[in-house]
């Protein structure tokens, strides 16, 4: 491997272009020497980001509209995909997996963690579909896959079991969904218990309604503490949160501040589900990202479900989650924009433990160069994407160029 240079690359912060000098998989320098053998290409300008990082999805319940109905509600959502999924099959499952991470990395996704259903419905076959994918994506994507508890653990006979027997085979973390279980302290609980049994990271989809119905996050606050799990925790969702008076959003926000627990919020999913009972001005349902961002919360946006019930629209390009979140939550000025790229690239990382992620000398050379100069313009104009590197390599390059045939003579046929 002879490294690769990419000339005159706009850095963000940086106001000249310079060469990013990438060898080993790894950013060698900015502005360094090239090594001996590298092969260039020419940036001309263009902006360069550390890869995106897609810190939330399904793969194993996407593209399900072309069988299942569209629902109205997140209790309607539930029903009909826990139907579906009593006919998934393993094959089933890898195909809608594959051609969703595709869409993923041709838009410039680099790392990523998966949600995988892990019930008495689907048993283990959602595992068995996707974890083999780790390594068949491994040249151009880092995939992370979560044990997922959807149905409940209490309510569902076996599920801790099974949950159990996946953290075995390898998935790298758990899931809990304590807003469908019958009792959603013991459901906290017990991921907490699996997780530090099992050494590993936890993921919680919480507080996924209108009103402050669960608030169920306050009991992973303290959760987390006790556990001594700081840095280790997501959740997911919290729109409730935005329901809440501004000082008790503030006493939260505090809370997972203090105890390491990043956001994940969900814009499509959320926006699509939310306020569906509000007659007038019905509500966006966002958790509230300002506010988390200002008190140093890490917050990542992401993609959650790509053409299901729970969201029949998507394309995995993270670039629009951060469009969405600009429109719905009032972040529109460049900083503003700038601190939505960030939730796309430096807080997911931070909330999946990625090692040296980054576009400093040293870190690992995932990077997106994209059609576009300045980086609030990444969320502003959805740029094309020119190219994609993994480790080093350039894994997609986008050829696509639109010629204005009305403009030229003779030009419309
Ligand atoms: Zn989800």
């Amino acid at each position: 491997m002879g490294g690769l240079v990419l000339r005159r690359c706009r850095l963000p912060g940086r106001d000249d272009p310079t060469d990013l000098v990438l060898d080993g998989g790894r950013i060698a320098s900015i502005g360094g020497p090239a090594p001996p053998g590298a092969e260039t290409i020419d940036a001309a300008g263009r902006l360069a980001t550390p890869g995106l990082v897609e810190a939330h999805i399904h793969l194993d319940k996407a593209l399900l509209t072309e069988r299942v109905a569209a629902a109205e509600t997140v209790e309607d959502a539930s029903r009909l995909t826990g139907e579906a999924k009593r006919r998934f099959t393993v094959d089933d499952i890898r195909a809608r997996a594959r051609r969703v991470l595709d869409l993923a990395i041709a838009a410039g996704t680099t790392a990523m963690r998966t949600h995988v259903e892990v019930d008495p419905i689907v048993g283990l076959a959602g595992l068995e579909a996707i974890l083999p994918l780790r390594e068949e994506y491994a040249p151009a994507l880092d995939l992370q896959v979560c044990a997922f508890a959807q149905e409940g653990i209490l309510q569902a006979p076996g599920t801790e079991a099974l949950l159990r027997r996946a953290l075995a085979r390898g998935a790298d973390l758990v899931g809990g969904c304590p807003y469908n279980d019958t009792d959603a302290g013991k459901h906290i609980d017990l991921v907490f218990e699996l997780a530090t049994a099992f050494d590993v990271d936890v993921d919680f989809h919480v507080d996924f309604a209108d009103e402050p119905r669960h608030l169920h996050v306050r009991r992973i606050v303290e959760r987390t503490r006790r556990a001594g799990w700081g840095g280790r925790v997501a959740v997911g969702h919290l729109t409730e949160l935005a329901a809440l008076p501004p000082a008790e959003q503030d006493e939260i926000i505090r809370g997972l501040a203090e105890a390491g627990i990043g956001v994940i919020s969900l814009p499509a999913t959320d926006l699509y589900l939310s306020g569906r009972r509000d007659a007038v001005n019905p509500r966006r349902g966002l958790t509230p990202i300002r506010r988390l961002l200002a008190a140093g919360v890490p917050v990542a946006l992401a993609t959650n479900n790509v053409r299901n019930p729970f969201t029949t629209v998507g394309t995995a390009d993270l670039a629009h989650m951060a469009f969405l979140a600009a429109v719905a939550a009032h972040m529109g000025t460049p900083a503003q924009l700038r601190q939505l790229v960030d939730a796309i690239t430096i807080h997911p990382a931070r909330l999946l433990r990625l090692p040296d992620y980054g576009l400093a000398p040293g870190a690992r050379a995932d990077l997106v160069l994209w059609e576009c100069e300045r980086l609030e313009d990444v969320v502003a104009a959805q740029p094309g994407r020119a190219l994609v590197v993994k480790d080093g390599r350039v894994t997609v390059q986008w050829d696509r160029r639109a010629r204005a045939r009305w403009r030229e003579p003779r030009g419309i046929l």
